[in-house]
C-alpha cells in the first residue's frame, strides 16, 4: 500500500498545476491521470485565450507541456483510474481497481464529460458516426455532409472546425438565438459552409451498422417533421461534471458539481479540495481551471502544515 502526502485525479489543467505547485512544495504529489490524460483539452485544436501563447496552442501539446512541467519538479503521474474512495476518516483512502493507496490530503480535479442528447439511434451509433470530439474524429467525415447540436461556444467551435473537412455542416439549435459568444458566432455565421436550422431538435439519429444516414428533425415553432442526410452527428450541448466516484461523500449541488467553501477549494470534508470543471460550473475555462489547481495546492499545503502543527 502507497501513501501520499497529496493525491491528486485527474489531469486537466486543474490537475496539473495543482500537481505544479505542490511538488514546488516538496509534498511530492502522486497524480492520477484517469482515463483520459490532459482531459478535455485533448480534443481541442486551437487554444486562443490561454495567456502566454500569442499565436495560440494546439490543445494536446498544451497538456503535454503541463504534464512535463508538473514531473520535472517530482510530480509522480500515474496513468491510471480511480475506482472508489473513502474519505470517512484519515488517512483517505483511494483505489485504483484493487489497489489501495492513502493520502494525507486530496486533490479533486476529475473535469467534466461531454453530454449526449439521448435520443434513439444516438448511443447506438456511438462511433459509427455519432461523436463529441470534432478534434477526434472530424477527419473521418471528409466531402462529406454532417452536423452539429448545440448553440454554444462548443457547437461553433466544432462546426467551424469540421468545415475544414466537411463538403457541409448543418448547426441544429433548439432556439433562434445563439448562448455562443460573440467573436465565435460571428465566425461560424460568416463561413459559407455552414448552415443553420434555427427552433430545430433532433427526435432520432437514423441509420445501421453501416453508420449514421440521416437525423429526424422537429421544428418546434411549426411542429413540422423532417428528414436531413447526413453521415456525421456531433453533439455539442455542455458537459456533465465527474462527480459518480464521490456520491455520499462530498456535497454537491443539484447538477452534481462539487460545492466548495466560498473563495477557497475545501470541499464539506477537510483535507479533501476541489479545483477545475468539476467545481465550477460558471467559468469552465483552461486558466480558470489552471488558477483553481493552484488555490487548490496551496489550500492542501496550508491546511497540512496546520495538521503537523
Ligand atoms: P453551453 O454554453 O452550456 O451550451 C450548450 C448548448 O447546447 C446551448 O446552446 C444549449 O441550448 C444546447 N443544449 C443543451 N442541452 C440541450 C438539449 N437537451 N437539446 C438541445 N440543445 C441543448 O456549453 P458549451 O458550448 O460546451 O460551453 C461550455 C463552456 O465552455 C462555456 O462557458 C463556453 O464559453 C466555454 N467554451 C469556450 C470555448 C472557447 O472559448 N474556445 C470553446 C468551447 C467552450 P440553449 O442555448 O437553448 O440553452
Amino acid at each position: 500500500m502507497a501513501h501520499h502526502h497529496v493525491f491528486i485525479i485527474g489531469s486537466g489543467p486543474a490537475g496539473y498545476n495543482a500537481a505544479i505547485y505542490a511538488a514546488r512544495a516538496d509534498l511530492k504529489p502522486y497524480l492520477a491521470a484517469g482515463l483520459q490524460p490532459g482531459g478535455q483539452l485533448t480534443t481541442t485544436t486551437d487554444v486562443e485565450n490561454f495567456p502566454g501563447y500569442p499565436e495560440g496552442v494546439m490543445g494536446p501539446q498544451m497538456m503535454e507541456d503541463l504534464r512535463q512541467q508538473a514531473e520535472r519538479f517530482g510530480t509522480t503521474v500515474a496513468y491510471t483510474m480511480v475506482s472508489k474512495v473513502d474519505f470517512s476518516s484519515r488517512p483517505f483512502k483511494i483505489w485504483e481497481d484493487d489497489e489501495l493507496h492513502t493520502a494525507d490530503a486530496v486533490i479533486i480535479s476529475t473535469g467534466a464529460t461531454a453530454r449526449y442528447l439521448g435520443v434513439p439511434g444516438e448511443q447506438e451509433l456511438l462511433g459509427k458516426g455519432v461523436s463529441a470530439c470534432a478534434t477526434c474524429d472530424g477527419f473521418f467525415f471528409r466531402d462529406q455532409d454532417i452536423c452539429v447540436i448545440g448553440g454554444g461556444d462548443s457547437a461553433m467551435e466544432e462546426a467551424s472546425f469540421l468545415t475544414k473537412f466537411a463538403r457541409k455542416v448543418y448547426v441544429i439549435h433548439r432556439r433562434d438565438e445563439l448562448r455562443a459568444s460573440k467573436i465565435m458566432q460571428e465566425r461560424a455565421l460568416k463561413n459559407p459552409k455552414i448552415e443553420f436550422l434555427w427552433n430545430t431538435v433532433v427526435e432520432e439519429v437514423l441509420g445501421n451498422d453501416d453508420g449514421v444516414r440521416g437525423v429526424r428533425l422537429r421544428n418546434r415553432v411549426t411542429d413540422e417533421v423532417s428528414e436531413l442526410a447526413v453521415t456525421g452527428y456531433f453533439a455539442a450541448i455542455g458537459h456533465k461534471p465527474n462527480t459518480e466516484l464521490f456520491k455520499g461523500q462530498l456535497e454537491m449541488n443539484d447538477v452534481g458539481y462539487l460545492e466548495v467553501q466560498g473563495r477557497s477549494t475545501f470541499t464539506n470534508v477537510e483535507g479533501v479540495f476541489a479545483a477545475g470543471d468539476v467545481a465550477d460550473a460558471t467559468y469552465r475555462q483552461a486558466i480558470t481551471a489552471a488558477g483553481m489547481g493552484c488555490q487548490a495546492a496551496i489550500d492542501a499545503e496550508r491546511w497540512l502544515e496546520a495538521q503537523a502543527d
